[in-house]
Parts: C-alpha cells; structure tokens; sequence
C-alpha cells in the first residue's frame, strides 16, 4: 500500500471537462440578453423593465426613454455644453388659429376661442425665451388648461390639432395608468420621456410640447381609488412639480436598455448626451368629465343668491353650470389648491348634438368619411356619401351617447358588410344612402340583385355632389329638383357617362351665364328644371335675356 495520498478526482464545477478543448462559444444576443436580463433582476429586483440590445440595421424594440442617437442625423439632441435652442417657429394670432380649429373641430366655440388665446400666449412666450436665453426671464404664469367635458366630443382632437399647428411633439396618457411610486404602471416623468421620442430625440423641441393627461378627475382625493397603488393626492403632488419647473433624467433610472446604450455610446467616444428635459415650457392639458362638477357648481351658486335672487330649479343646463366653475368647486371635489392653481384656463365643453354629428361628417376636415371613401377606393370601389345617408348615421351615431365616437360604431356597423361583399365584385359604385345605413343586409342584397337600382341611387348622390362642387368653385347655388335628377341621371346611364361629366357637358355654359345673372340682379341660387337638362342653350339664353331687361 502505498502512503502516497490519492491524486483527487477533477471534480466537475463549471461544465463539462469531457468536451473537447477550444474557443468557447459566446451566447448569442439573444442569449445574453436573456442572461443580462436575469442579471439585472436578481441585482435590482422586478423594478428593471425594457431590456433590449440595438439591433443590427437599426431596428430596436421601443423602449421608454429611448432616443435615437444624436449622430444620425435627425434627432437634435442637444450637448450638456448647451447649442443655441432652435427658435419656435410660431407666429399665429389667436383668430388665424381658431381659423385652423374650425376646419376641423365642430362646435365648441367656446374651447377653441379660450384654447387659440392659450397656445397664442404659451407659445409667444415660449418663442421670446428660446430667443433670449441667458436674459432676463419676465414672470409668467404657464397657461395649462383644465378641459372638461364628456368622452368624444373633442377634447383630445382639439389639443392634437394644435400640436400639429404649433409643430410641436404631442403625448397623451390616462392619468389612471399612473402611480405615485412608479411600481405600477409607469410613473408621470415617463410622459416628459415619451415627448422627446415623439420629437425624434430632439430634447429642445420635447421641452415645447404639449402633455395630455386624460381621466384627471379619477385622482380627486373624494374619488373611488382607481389602483392598488394609487393615491389620488400622491399622484397630483407627482404632477405638481412638472407642471411648475422640474428636471427629468433623460433616461429613466428603470430603462436598463437605454442606461446601457448611453454608456456604451460614451465610451465609444460619442458625445454625451442631455441628461435632463426641462418641463418649463412643457405644456400641460389635463381632462375629465367631472360628473359632480356641476352639483357642487350649482349649491355654490345657490347659497351665494338666497332670496329672491335664487335660480330657479332646472334654470341651469349643466354645461352652463361647469361653465361657472371656479377653483373653490375644484378643490372641493378633490383637488390639491397648489395643483388646481397651476391651471388657470379652464374650458367646458358641450355635449354634441345630432346636428353637430351630422356636420362633423359632412364638414370636419378629419371625417371618417374620407377614410371610408379611401378604404372602398383600395378596391377600385367608389362610395358616394349623400346627406340622407349622413343624417341617418348622426342621427344613430346620437343614440350611443358616446359623441362623436359613435359615428365610428354606425359606420362600421353599417358598412361591415359592404366593406366584405364588394371588394372583387361587379358593384364597383354605390351610395351609402339613410336605407343603406338603416337595413345594410337587405340593401347590399338589393343593390346586388338590381343593379341599376344601386347605380340610380349612386348617381343621384352623385348630382348633389355636382351641387356642392359647382358652389365650391364658382360661387354659385345651382339645385336640381326632382326632375332634372331624373332625366340627368336616366341620360347619363344611357350614355355610359359618369353623371358629374355629363352635367358638366350639358350645362358647360351656364358658370359664364349664371355669372352675367349674378352680377346684373344680384341672384345667386338657381333651380334647374327637367328643360335645363333638354334644352340648356335655350333656357338660359332666356334667363340671361330676363336678367338684362329687368336690369
Ligand atoms: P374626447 O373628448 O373623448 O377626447 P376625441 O377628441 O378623442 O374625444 O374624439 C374622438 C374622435 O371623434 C376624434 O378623433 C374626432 O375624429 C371626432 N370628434 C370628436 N369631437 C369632434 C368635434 N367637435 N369636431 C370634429 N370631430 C370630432
């Protein structure tokens, strides 16, 4: 035996010393980043979130506080050292930016007037400092806004208009997705974040954009909690100094991602990047409906009149009395004084009406109807929109109670089937009429079976657009009655015409003539008869020879 002590077996640690000796594989991307991923969590613990390596060509999972890097031409982030800011290009006045509003937001004059002045002064504003860095800074009272009103009616729509007026980067964001810790949900700072990436990682341009917050009457203190982590007080004292001046790290402490690509683009001798967003001139618009609003507005009200000044029960519609609100009504129905302070302009919004539906379709520069022309027109389809066919939709789209947002639920409801039958068939053009809109199944079946039926009705929807495109250019009001449709229409099939050319070729004369008429009496509205349409020439050579002898 021998006393030698036994040579220890290699004992296995770290793999398996069976294979054979060479390079050792490194993980792939994938890998690793699922093993950085675990790093992190086991280090930081669940708080990290948005782990993800810059892919090859540039294709990156979006990630919070993520930017483009500053040498790829188009971002505009800015060193710590501190570029001259670029200069807003704003220089509207309050009217030429309610002008803008009116093309697209029905009603609401109130919100437009009160929102046009606001953007006016903020941006103003906004235009002398960004000129003027380093001089004297002029007290100001930042101009957020308080927008109440229900859901659809143009809250969101008139602020995002303005931003693209304005030009610069809009966010929106339910309030309720937030918590005072940042643990659920995301925290308010991720909202500054996201502007920058809205502004393509131009830090400067974020520091001018709009912030929307939506649902803010859920973090009223007297409000049923809306999360398991959400206090209503933390979450506005969270917003309290973003609303004011504050600075929000670039990078967002929890953004392991964007943590490591600012790191690595330093040590490869990149640029260091701005740290910070500034929220001075952020702007901030914050809405809700504010049920209760109106009572407390309205017992305010009453106790301040007893007497013989009282209003009268039911006097005031409740649009009027949210109207009247005032910061004592806010703060009792839960707001921080300091928070609701810092939102000197206040706007109610009405509660559309049918009337308003139908003009939304009809006139808003952004009507679905011009994404539902456009959706037929993919497959060589075109849809024709006549007024009966409108009102039919404003008048349902009212019923759902969900303004302007019911539009969208009729339409899709009503040409659902359209929108699957058509595309590939042999019906290439038809009107969404009032009997389309209130029986589509049975008029996709008529218009399927009876062709000239549907092609009668697309063309008579066709005349009025003749109409409306004859005001547009020229000026003047020409109406075809009943009978002139007819005839135009029955001509036109039989010549294989579009309606709008063969009224354009019969009545080609009549923009030089109606002209001569407007300017000797003054006329401007002229109704086209069944004879118009047979014998043009004649008719208007006599209304023209009328015209003259009146004169
Ligand atoms: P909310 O008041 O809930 O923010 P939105 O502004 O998001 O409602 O409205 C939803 C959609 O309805 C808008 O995108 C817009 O197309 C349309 N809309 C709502 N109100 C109006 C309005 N007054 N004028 C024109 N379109 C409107």
């Amino acid at each position: 035996m021998s006393d030698k002590p036994e040579k220890p077996e290699k004992k296995e640690e770290n793999g398996d010393f069976s294979k054979p000796e060479g390079p050792v594989m490194p993980p792939s991307p994938e890998e690793m980043q699922e093993q950085l991923k675990d790093f992190f969590k086991d280090k930081f613990g669940g708080q990290v979130f948005s782990f993800s390596f810059p892919q090859p060509g540039g294709g990156e999972t979006a990630a919070l506080g993520e930017e483009p890097d500053e040498d790829d031409g188009k971002g505009g982030g800015v060193s710590e050292g501190g570029v001259k800011p670029r200069e807003l290009d704003f220089d509207m006045i309050p009217v030429q930016v309610k002008d803008h509003l009116d093309s697209y937001v029905i009603g609401q004059e109130d919100a437009k007037k009160i929102l046009s002045v606001a953007v006016c002064d903020h941006y103003n504003h906004v235009r002398e400092v960004l000129k003027n860095t380093g001089g004297e800074q002029k007290e100001y009272v930042k101009q957020n806004v308080i927008l109440i009103g229900p859901t659809g009616v143009g809250k969101t729509y008139l602020v995002r208009t303005l931003a693209q007026l304005i030009g610069v980067p809009f966010v929106k964001a339910d309030i309720t997705k937030f918590s005072e810790t940042g643990y659920v949900g995301g925290d308010v700072d991720d909202l500054v974040r996201d502007l920058v990436r809205m502004a393509d990682g131009d830090v400067e341009l974020a520091e001018c954009g709009i912030i929307f917050l939506d649902e803010i009457d859920k973090i009223a203190t007297t409000s049923e909690p809306v999360g398991r982590d959400v206090s209503g007080r933390g979450v506005q004292t969270g917003l309290l100094k973003l609303l004011e001046e504050t600075d929000v790290p670039a990078r967002s402490p929890f953004d392991m991602a964007a943590q490591m690509r600012e790191m690595m683009s330093v040590s490869r001798g990149g640029k260091k990047k701005k740290s910070t967003i500034n929220t001075k001139n952020i702007l901030f618009v914050v809405s809700g409906a504010f049920t209760h609003l109106s009572a407390i507005v309205e017992k305010r009200l009453s106790a301040s009149k007893v007497g013989f000044n009282a209003p009268s029960a039911g006097e005031n519609k409740e649009e009027d009395l949210l109207k009247k609100a005032v910061t004592r009504d806010f703060i009792e129905y839960g707001f921080e004084p300091e928070f609701i302070g810092r939102m000197p302009v206040r706007v109610a919004l009405n509660e559309l009406t049918e009337d308003d539906l139908f003009d939304i379709l009809k006139h808003s520069e952004g009507s679905l109807i011009g994404q539902y022309r456009r959706n037929f027109e993919a497959y060589g389809i075109t849809a024709a929109f006549p007024d009966d066919g409108l009102r039919a939709i404003a008048k349902l789209a009212i019923k759902e109670n969900t303004g302007a947002r019911g539009l969208m639920t009729v339409l899709e409801a009503g040409l659902r089937e359209f929108k699957f039958y058509l595309p590939g068939g042999p019906v290439k053009r038809f009107a969404v009429t009032g009997e389309v809109i209130e029986d589509p199944v049975a008029m996709l079946d008529k218009i399927k079976s009876e062709p000239d039926y549907g092609r009668r009705r697309f063309f008579e929807a066709r005349v009025r657009e003749y109409e409306a495109g004859f005001f547009k250019e020229f000026g003047i009001k020409v109406i075809l009655d009943g009978a002139a449709v007819d005839k135009a229409v029955s001509n036109a099939m039989e010549d294989d015409m579009d309606v709008i050319d063969y009224l354009e070729k019969v009545l080609m004369d009549y923009v030089y003539g109606l002209r001569i008429i407007r300017d000797h009496t003054g006329k401007n509205e002229f109704e086209i008869g069944a004879e118009n349409i047979e014998n043009p020439r004649d008719v208007l050579d006599a209304w023209v020879k009328d015209a003259l002898k009146k004169e």
